[in-house]
């Protein structure tokens, strides 16, 4: 029996087969979750429909998350096709390339909204659009990065956002909690996905992680599965507001003067 039979997923941030959100939608579909899909633009369809096909959902919506009138329509569209759902992905992030690199006190006002509006209104949006299908009650999971609590230089403006998402999180569990509507992120560690390649630097975040991590090996868009089918489940069912960690166990470190003997 799979932890999610009889679960409607509704799924945003799907753009390529390393998308974290794809990793989380195959570890549904395995459980036995209904799969529903939105993609950001005209352009990322040809790559999302044959992923989305492949694990049975013919629900595939495009929708710009700046644009109120796109949210409107996919869940006016989720409500006749899906009537209710029970898990919502948000797998969404956007920062200017010029803002993931050099110094963050040069971030522009621009280029902070835009992160702010992409990366963490988005989910206050899809959350209060998500609400009325969710009855009886339903699980909320978002996606951070540790950068939101320490400094990860060149994460910059990206960084700020994540803590802006982080309580976020918190606030939307507490307004929610009383439709038994869960809230919470996955804190994953770095891996190498198309909104990764924007940071300057990449591969250097790769190796440091895995040289400290007591693990000492990166995390996969599997791992993030696992832990969203948690979240996702009733297995989780007395936790909100929460962010669990899939890092390898990075963020327990502090200095680290010294790699192991
Ligand atoms: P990704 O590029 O595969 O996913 C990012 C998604 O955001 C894409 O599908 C993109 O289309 C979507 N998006 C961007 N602007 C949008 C808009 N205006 N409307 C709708 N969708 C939009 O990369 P990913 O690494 O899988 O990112 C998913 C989430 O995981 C992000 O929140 C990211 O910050 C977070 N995260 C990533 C890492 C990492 O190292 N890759 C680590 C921790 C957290």
């Amino acid at each position: 029996m799979g932890k999610l039979d009889g679960k409607t997923a509704l799924i945003f941030g799907v753009a390529n087969d390393r998308s974290i959100a794809w990793g989380i939608a195959q570890a549904f579909h395995r459980e036995g979750a209904k799969l529903a899909f939105s993609y950001a633009a005209e352009n990322l369809e040809r790559r999302v429909r044959p992923l989305a096909e492949s694990v049975g959902a013919d629900f595939i919506e495009l929708c710009d998350v700046t644009k109120d009138e796109d949210i409107e329509r996919v869940f006016a569209a989720a409500k006749e096709r899906l009537g209710t759902i029970d898990v919502l992905v948000h797998a969404i992030a956007y920062a200017n390339r010029e803002d993931l690199a050099g110094r963050f006190v040069d971030t522009s006002r621009e280029g902070f909204l835009l992160a702010h509006n992409v990366s963490v209104y988005s989910l206050v949006a899809l959350a209060r659009a998500a609400r009325p299908l969710m009855p009886n009650g339903g699980s909320i999971i978002t996606l951070t990065y540790y950068g939101s609590q320490k400094v990860a230089p060149k994460y910059n403006v990206m960084g700020v956002a994540k803590a802006a998402l982080e309580a976020t999180v918190r606030y939307l569990a507490w307004d929610l909690g009383p439709e038994n509507i869960r809230v919470n992120a996955i804190s994953a560690g770095p891996i190498r996905t198309l909104a990764a390649s924007g940071i300057s630097g990449f591969r250097d975040y790769l190796k440091a992680f895995a040289d400290i991590a007591p693990l000492h090996r990166n995390v996969t868009i599997e791992q993030v599965g696992e832990a969203a089918v948690f979240l996702g489940s009733e297995m989780s069912s007395g936790t909100t507001g929460d962010i669990l960690y899939v890092d390898s166990g990075y963020n327990i470190m502090g200095l680290v003067a010294e790699t192991r003997e």
